[in-house]
């Protein structure tokens, strides 16, 4: 059992050191600054004992897409203080308040009443909730987020919500396409984040990449790589 143990965190510790170098190759190669990049490290599924290895190799930004799961592991956590918890996940509105109460970041906003929800529920005493506005990039059906075109609009409404800060831009792709196909998707948010930064305050963070496609992301200019199973393996 205990060589078990020694050997999964052996595995765990170096996927997040060829993941780091894979984002410092990828910076490199487009002459970017790799401290302008953040990892965040998906640990939706996984169990707690997985967050405690990458903390102690240095990581503190985890991202959970389950509100229940997640609010139990931060609870579990709470010792941990200087870790940054990211909902990256769909939300109902009527768990809006646990993202209020227990998140750093929450990636996936699109709906208004969300965010004036959000706001109505983060408390004075922490610091205003960072939030990135989902965007359907390759306007598909099924998916959450806002249309391009409606982007400029829904931060500009968000700038009175005092108790949310809106940090960027978030996507999740259509899923099986060409390189080719990824690229345009990505280019094309690399230019609406780019409108948004020119026209409004506090935006820095393109959220944008995964285990498939986190070094196309960063050549078009993603700042956040949200990484699940290249990092902790596959999930159930
Ligand atoms: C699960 C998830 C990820 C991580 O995906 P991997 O392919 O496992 O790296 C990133 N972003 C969101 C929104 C997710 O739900």
């Amino acid at each position: 059992m205990a060589t078990e143990t020694t050997q999964a965190t052996a595995t765990l510790t170096a996927n997040f050191a060829r993941i780091n170098d894979q984002i410092k190759q990828a910076a490199n190669a487009n002459k970017r600054d790799p401290s302008h990049i953040k990892l965040l490290a998906v640990s939706k599924t996984k169990p707690v004992s997985d967050i405690v290895v990458a903390y102690a190799f240095g990581h503190r930004d985890f991202g959970e897409n389950y509100v229940q799961e997640a609010v139990e592991k931060i609870q579990q956590m709470s010792s941990y203080s200087d870790i940054l918890w990211h909902f990256v996940g769909p939300l109902q509105s009527n768990k809006s308040k646990l993202i209020a109460e227990y998140f750093d970041w929450m990636h996936s906003l699109d709906r208004i009443k969300i965010a004036k929800r959000l706001n109505e529920q983060r408390s004075a005493h922490q610091s205003p909730l960072n939030v990135c506005v989902q965007v359907n990039i390759d306007d598909e059906q099924s998916k959450a987020g806002i249309a391009p075109s409606e982007v400029i609009n829904f931060i500009e409404q968000l700038q009175p919500l005092s108790r949310i800060k809106c940090r960027g831009l978030m996507t999740i792709p259509k899923a099986d396409v060409s390189d080719t196909e990824r690229r345009a998707s990505f280019a094309k948010m690399q230019d609406l984040f780019s409108q948004c930064a020119q026209r409004f305050d506090n935006i820095d963070t393109l959220s944008m990449g995964m285990s498939d496609d986190l070094a196309i992301a960063i050549e078009y200019g993603s700042t956040m790589v949200r990484v699940g199973t290249a990092l902790f393996g596959k999930r159930d």
